[in-house]
């Protein structure tokens, strides 16, 4: 029998694939402002996106700055001028929301992997994504209902990592009578920086999904590893029947 009962999932690049809903948005709401996207302006976007929600991460921007300030930096870069940023970001935070696709292979999906686990360990959902979005998302992928629980950090008021984000999560599955405590959660992510680092802060058992090589990626990632390890690995979601232990029934 495994310590764990209960896996924490992260969504955005571990249960939904967020580069796909995301190139969706970008592409329609570049449309609406009648101009064309390349290739190179969506790529510049997802660095100049990460970096933000890696400041917020650190506390360094809030996150209503960052909603608007990852396009008004885009926009300045690339010199597109008369855009209403707010009406912009309205379109693309309803967008993100309404396409999704699962992680990995359609034949085995996170969302098999999800049903699998439904009924054997309780299923939580953490995230650091806007609040209607990610249940928009949620509910359309029909993830919400294989649920125990759903985290938005933007309702609890502080994002992953922070240690209040993660005690607020305990506490609360703790009063929900799950009868679980903190050492047989696991959280699942795909981030060293939000859901690795949040698990080692609060002393929250991790596991890493890695389905690429994020090393060769990205050079920061090594330094991340260093500070704040993970205690287990995983490159497909369905390894993690091994960890808990668990005999994987083919619905
Ligand atoms: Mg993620």
């Amino acid at each position: 029998m495994s310590r764990y009962r209960s896996v924490l999932w992260d969504v955005d690049g571990t249960l939904l694939d967020f580069v796909y809903s995301q190139r969706y948005a970008m592409n329609r709401c570049f449309q609406t402002i009648g101009q064309d996207i390349t290739e190179e302006i969506l790529q510049r976007y997802q660095e100049i996106n990460d970096g933000y929600w890696k400041r917020l991460e650190l506390g360094e921007v809030t996150k209503a700055e960052l909603l608007t300030g990852r396009f008004t930096t885009l926009f300045e870069e690339y010199g597109i001028t008369g855009v209403d940023v707010e009406a912009f970001r309205e379109e693309y935070q309803d967008l993100l929301g309404r396409v999704y696709r699962y992680m990995e292979d359609p034949a085995d999906s996170s969302l098999d992997v999800c049903r699998a686990l439904h009924g054997k360990v309780r299923q939580y959902i953490i995230t650091n994504g806007v609040t209607s979005t990610q249940e928009n998302k949620l509910r359309l992928s029909g993830l919400y209902d294989l649920m125990d629980g759903v985290f938005i950090s933007e309702r609890i008021g502080t994002p992953k990592p922070q240690k209040e984000f993660f005690d607020h999560c305990v506490k609360a599955i703790e009063e929900s009578g799950a009868g679980l405590r903190r050492e047989e959660l696991l959280i699942v992510g795909d981030s060293l920086t939000s859901d690795i680092k949040g698990g080692v802060l609060s002393g929250i058992p991790t596991c890493w999904y890695r389905p690429e090589d994020i090393f060769e990626k990205d050079a920061s990632a090594a330094v991340q590893y260093e500070l704040y390890r993970p205690d287990h690995e995983i490159s497909r979601l369905g390894q993690i029947f091994d960890i808990l232990e668990i005999q994987r029934e083919r619905l």
